[in-house]
């Protein structure tokens, strides 16, 4: 067997899922390719993304899905989460109205998914400091509650970024391997 056949063996299918413009394109795009859009209404039709990382030696491809934009419409189709073993339930800490949402969001997917999906919430933009209008213990408390992982992230500045996407695919990789 050639290490290119072993890299196959894993392959996680990972969701991001929240509100409109809190922020999910953005996330994807600073982990998947350090890039950052401060004006990015058109989502390009990009349907997902693999992402090679390295979990205890071991290299692990995670399959990145970002919803086109239907989110706005509450629109987004079972096929979008079918075979999902991780999401990233999103809210941007600066619009109340995003958290609130979240369980509408975690109730979705439930409904298209296992119920053992390892799930993180996340916290976007927490660079906007002055804009705040959702405390971290608020987020924890919530994650708490629902057996979530929690983190506080920003696309913008980079920060814990890739732990948030780590820390999906470590328990995955845990669980299943
Ligand atoms: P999506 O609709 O959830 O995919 O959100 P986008 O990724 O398209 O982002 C919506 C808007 O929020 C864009 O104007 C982004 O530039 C901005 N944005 C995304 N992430 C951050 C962040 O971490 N900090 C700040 N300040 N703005 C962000
Ligand atoms: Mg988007």
């Amino acid at each position: 067997i050639s290490s290119e056949e072993q890299t196959e063996d894993y392959l996680f299918k990972i969701v991001l899922i929240g509100d409109s413009a809190v922020g999910k394109s953005n996330l994807l795009g600073r982990f998947a390719r350090n890039e950052f859009h401060s004006n990015s209404k058109s989502t390009i039709g990009v349907e997902f993304q693999t992402q090679k990382m390295d979990i205890d030696g071991k290299e692990v491809k995670a399959q990145i899905w970002d919803t086109a934009g239907q989110e706005r419409f509450r629109a987004v189709t079972s096929a979008y989460y079918r075979g999902a073993v991780g999401a990233l339930v999103v809210y941007d800490i600066s619009r109340r109205q995003t958290f609130e949402s979240i369980g509408r969001w975690l109730n979705e997917l439930h409904t298209h998914s296992d119920m053992n999906v390892v799930t993180i919430l996340v916290g976007n933009k927490s660079d906007l400091r002055d804009a705040r209008e959702v405390s971290a213990d608020e987020g924890k408390a919530l994650a708490e509650a629902q057996g979530l992982f929690f983190m506080e992230t920003s696309a913008l500045d980079s920060s814990n970024v890739a732990s948030a996407f780590q820390t999906v695919v470590k328990e995955i990789y845990n669980i299943l391997s």
